[in-house]
């Protein structure tokens, strides 16, 4: 059975593993079912009935729920791809994907890798030596250390140098873990003993070092492709600037900044720094853009983006087959002369979490579900109806990406999109989005880092009337009551700390 979902059964793998969870396995399955290669999908306890599971050709058992013991299991998700037979490997984001460790044991094992070789993983994967091969391929970073600091004088030292505000960050960072805001010198003592905490907490690695802090920036970073035979090229920029602590939560394509000159240079420059390195596949150059305009080198991310679907939906390439043929040893089939951006995309990051109460993660039981379809609209999910939203993982349900002619049509099509999207059972993000498309600024365009710092306050989503929102619950509840007992419907210890702890504060707060 498996054989007759095959087109290509020559020249390509024989079984893709994708070794992640949630919406990016099922966007890396649908990449492969297109390609007719079968797919492997490997799963933790709470995830036994997960969408990516329900979707992939085989599936397997990791391990428990936490990611520890499971989607962070390197040992078991190589065995498990040997004893399957797959020989190719799909990293996702998150968990094991910049692990440079991940593309070494599969070469081991004799199992393509998905991704760039370890070497450029791991030259790229602290930031201190990425901002090295930065410097060395003459392309401008943000002034700070090009060594981690070994202590608070120096760090003092330097701070005075370069003058505050500054930031000091771990040298290993993601996700803004490790990163302090130092505005005067009197709290830079406090500041960096508590970044090191968190970075060795999250990381296992207490290295900082300290960048100047830019007002104000525009995030701005560039897709780049490239195959092992040296040719590269790149796909154009996606403007992240709206961001909630440091994170993404919408992005678009193009940036409503952008030239073609300061394209054509930021483009350039993205291609140095991943040269520099020998990087391979599919990448991104992240890179702040000041208020006159001059950009820095902020970090490579070495694998497929969350916000990878704008890129796809203004080129017309589709991402992950890229990542497969590029990972199977194809030539990249086009320069950068062929490379069109058509139209604009935006994406919202859709969450379970309550804008009401600090975005608290709000797992749990998905009673109702209507997604937003029609012209132009593409929800990349990783939920139905009836699924339980864990608790162990990044609390990310969906991804609403859409496309328009222009930035204007764009708007006006994501507005419509998330008046569509209807989720019951748990609480979401989608009234912060709506909130911020209403805003003048944003509609005209002035993006920057600290935008939802200096416009949002917690009652600004307040959308629909609580009332209404008890009453669309209750309705879910009687719809799912009448459905009677689903396969997918959990036991009493399903219930979930954090959900409790989210109605009771929903109850403190009426
Ligand atoms: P992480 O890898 O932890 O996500 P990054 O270095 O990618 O950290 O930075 C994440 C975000 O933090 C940036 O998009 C930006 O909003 C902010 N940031 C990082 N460095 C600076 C800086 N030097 N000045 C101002 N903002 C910064």
């Amino acid at each position: 059975m498996l054989a007759s979902l095959r087109r290509n059964p020559v020249n390509m793998f024989e079984k893709l593993l994708i070794a992640n969870r949630g919406e990016i396995a099922v966007r890396v399955i649908r990449a492969a079912r297109e390609m007719g290669i079968p797919t492997v999908a490997v799963y933790s306890d709470c995830d036994r009935l997960g969408l990516h599971v329900r979707m992939a050709d085989e599936a397997y058992r990791l391990g428990p729920s936490p990611s520890t013991e499971s989607y962070l299991n390197l040992e078991r998700i190589i065995e498990i791809a040997q004893s399957s037979h797959a020989d190719a490997i799909h990293p996702g984001y998150g968990f094991l994907s910049e692990n440079p460790e991940f593309p070494r044991r599969c070469l081991a094992a004799g199992i393509c890798f998905v991704g760039p070789g370890a070497s450029a993983m791991q030259r790229m994967g602290g930031k201190v030596e990425a901002r090295k091969t930065a410097l060395e391929a003459k392309v401008p970073i943000v002034p700070g250390t090009e060594v981690p600091l070994q202590d608070e004088e120096q760090a003092l030292r330097i701070a005075h140098q370069i003058g505050f505000p500054v930031l000091i960050k771990a040298a290993a960072g993601g996700g803004g873990k490790g990163m302090r805001y130092v505005e005067t010198p009197g709290q830079l003592s406090s500041a960096f003993r508590d970044a090191q905490s968190e970075a060795n907490a999250a990381f296992g690695d207490s290295e900082v070092y300290l960048e100047k802090y830019l007002n104000s920036p525009r995030h701005i970073e560039f897709q780049i492709l490239a195959d092992r035979y040296g040719n590269m090229v790149h796909l154009g920029e996606r403007e992240c600037s709206i961001q909630r602590r440091h994170q993404k939560v919408v992005e678009e394509c193009p940036s409503p900044m952008m030239t073609d000159e300061l394209r054509r240079r930021m483009g350039d420059a993205a291609v140095k720094v991943a040269s520099a390195c020998g990087y391979e596949n599919a990448g991104t150059v992240e890179f702040l853009v000041d208020s006159e305009n001059d950009f820095y080198f902020l970090e490579m991310n070495t694998r497929l983006q969350v916000e990878h679907p704008i890129t796809e939906m203004v080129t017309g390439i589709d991402l992950v087959k890229e990542q497969l043929k590029l990972a199977w040893g194809e030539k990249l089939s086009f320069g950068q002369q062929d490379v069109q951006w058509q139209g604009s995309a935006m994406e919202c990051r859709i969450y379970a979490e309550d804008p009401q109460n600090d975005f608290f993660p709000s797992p749990g039981r998905i009673l109702r579900l209507n997604s937003p379809s029609g012209p132009g609209v593409r929800d990349d999910s990783g939920i139905y109806e009836g699924w339980n939203v864990p608790i162990y993982y990044d609390p990310l349900l969906s991804k609403l990406i859409v496309w328009g002619k222009d930035r204007n049509e764009t708007m006006g099509r994501m507005k419509r999109a998330l008046s569509e999207y209807q989720i019951s059972g748990i609480k979401t993000n989608l009234p912060f989005f709506k909130w911020i498309l209403a805003q003048e600024a944003f509609i005209a365009g002035r993006l920057s880092t600290d935008f939802i710092e200096r416009h949002y306050s917690p009652g600004d989503s307040k959308k629909d009337p609580p009332v209404l929102q008890d009453m669309a619950v209750m309705a879910a509840a009687l719809h799912a009551s009448f459905q009677g007992p689903s396969n997918a419907r959990g036991t009493k210890e399903d219930e979930s700390p954090w959900k409790l702890r989210g109605r009771m504060n929903g109850m403190r707060n009426r």
